[in-house]
């Protein structure tokens, strides 16, 4: 995102912890062009330092299918296109094909939000680095791989996860022999009772590895603004699974309000004033004009807030931090569809499956429902769909009847229409009126 300033060094973290110590044999050769030890650079940001304009915001599923995959559905990977910058929200496996399939672009990539390490939503991330760091190929023969330098001008991935997500990443690529150019670093979100310092593994640093890694704790239960910029910031919160797991949110930072020219550029001609005041009033910023009058810009739009939650069966932890989403993204992994769904056994009942699903840690589309009207979220899209459920609802009728019906079973708790997810579908985040 923009104004790569406030985090172009990792040096400066304000942040609790620290991962990795840097001990000299862990230190990653650099090119000679580098600079050891100077700052790892950020991604290039495609947003400019002064809005205008808001940000363009866009998802792209790009895996919707929960444990196992389906001819129709992959793991879980969401895309979260903000302008051209790209974020992704877990990697499960073949994230790397639905990009390709996809309108993404995988050299955007600059940082991926891991819920938790169940290899349905990580097991996609390895090979995605090696294709997105330049980890291909290898050298025999004792010929120099040029991979041994890695080139601290190219820009850094972050990587955010839970505790393991680090240690998880460096033994895939010290076992499989991977080896990047380019660096990329892991910062981990621990709960009260994980480790406070270390990497949760004994290996040294990767050598691509960051050694900024942080190692970010709770405040009052949460972690506020584990990243944050002029446009966007993003906060997370422990969500109950059955293993440890966080939900994203995703703050806009307040937008320029609607601009009447007509309003103003009368103004601007009549006293002389270059045009480009519009731009400033643009900003929300007061332009006095030459005859000592003050024109006042629009006061801004309050920007959207996008959550994104892991595997759950109870995200209340998040509920202060996702209040009056603009958009929720809620796992809806099982369903009771009698009359729809062939599989659905005489015994079963909406309870029972609600008990059973909650048991394994997921929740239905009425438990989803539920919540996306507890925090007033203005829209609400399922995935992580149990393989029965097919993703071909664009094409397939049945699919369709069967879909339709789960996101009836969300709608009718949550009082307004629910989307269900199916992959490589798009979803634009409107602008808020006001
Ligand atoms: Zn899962
Ligand atoms: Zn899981």
């Amino acid at each position: 995102m923009a104004l790569r300033a406030s985090r172009s060094s990792f040096k400066a973290s304000p942040f609790l912890g620290c991962s990795g110590f840097l001990k000299p044999s862990f230190i990653p050769k650099f090119s000679p062009k580098s600079r050891p030890n100077l700052a790892w650079r950020s991604m290039a940001s495609s947003s400019s330092s002064t809005r205008h304009s808001p940000l363009d915001i866009q998802l792209t599923f790009l895996g919707t299918a929960s444990a196992q995959p389906s001819s129709t559905r992959v793991h879980s990977s969401l895309a979260l296109r903000l302008g051209s910058d790209v974020w992704l929200f877990d990697c499960g496996e073949s994230t790397q094909s639905r990009l390709q399939q996809s309108i993404v672009k995988m050299g955007r990539i600059e940082k991926v939000f891991i819920t938790h390490t169940h290899g349905d939503h990580i097991f996609g991330l390895l090979p995605l680095m090696a294709s997105m760091l330049n980890g291909a190929g290898g050298a025999a023969d004792g010929a120099e791989d040029p991979r041994e330098h890695i080139d601290v001008n190219n820009p850094v991935v972050e990587i955010y996860g839970p505790l393991g997500t680090r240690a998880y990443i460096r033994s895939g690529l010290r076992y499989t022999h991977t080896r990047f150019n380019s660096p990329y670093v892991v910062h981990e979100l621990r709960l009260p009772w994980d480790p406070k310092q270390g990497d949760f593994t004994p290996l040294p640093l990767h050598s691509a590895e960051s050694p900024h890694g942080r190692n970010i704790f709770q405040l009052n239960g949460k972690w506020e603004n584990i990243f944050a910029d002029d446009l966007v910031s993003v906060s997370a919160a422990p969500i109950l699974h059955s293993v440890p797991c966080v939900g994203y949110v995703v703050n806009e930072a307040p937008i320029p309000g609607k601009i009447d020219p007509k309003k103003y550029i009368p103004e601007l001609k009549r006293t002389n004033m270059h045009i480009s005041a519009m731009s400033r009033l643009q900003k929300g910023e007061s332009v006095e004009l030459g005859d000592g009058t003050v024109l006042h810009g629009p006061p801004r739009r309050r920007g959207r807030k996008i959550v994104i939650l892991g595997d759950t069966h109870n995200p209340s932890a998040i509920e202060s931090l996702a209040l009056d989403a603009d958009l929720l993204v809620h796992e809806a992994t099982n369903a009771h569809l009698p009359g729809v769904d062939p599989a659905t056994k005489e015994d079963e009942t909406y309870k029972s499956i609600e008990e059973r699903t909650r048991s394994r840690g997921h929740s239905t589309p009425q438990m989803a429902g539920a919540f996306a009207k507890r925090i007033r979220a203005k829209r609400l899209i399922l995935n992580h769909f149990s393989a029965r459920y097919p993703g071909n609802d664009d094409v397939d009728p049945e699919a369709k009847v069967i879909m339709g019906a789960i996101a009836k079973l969300a709608a009718d708790e949550f009082g307004k229409e629910v989307v269900c997810a199916r992959d490589l579908m798009n979803f634009t985040l409107g602008v808020p009126e006001s």
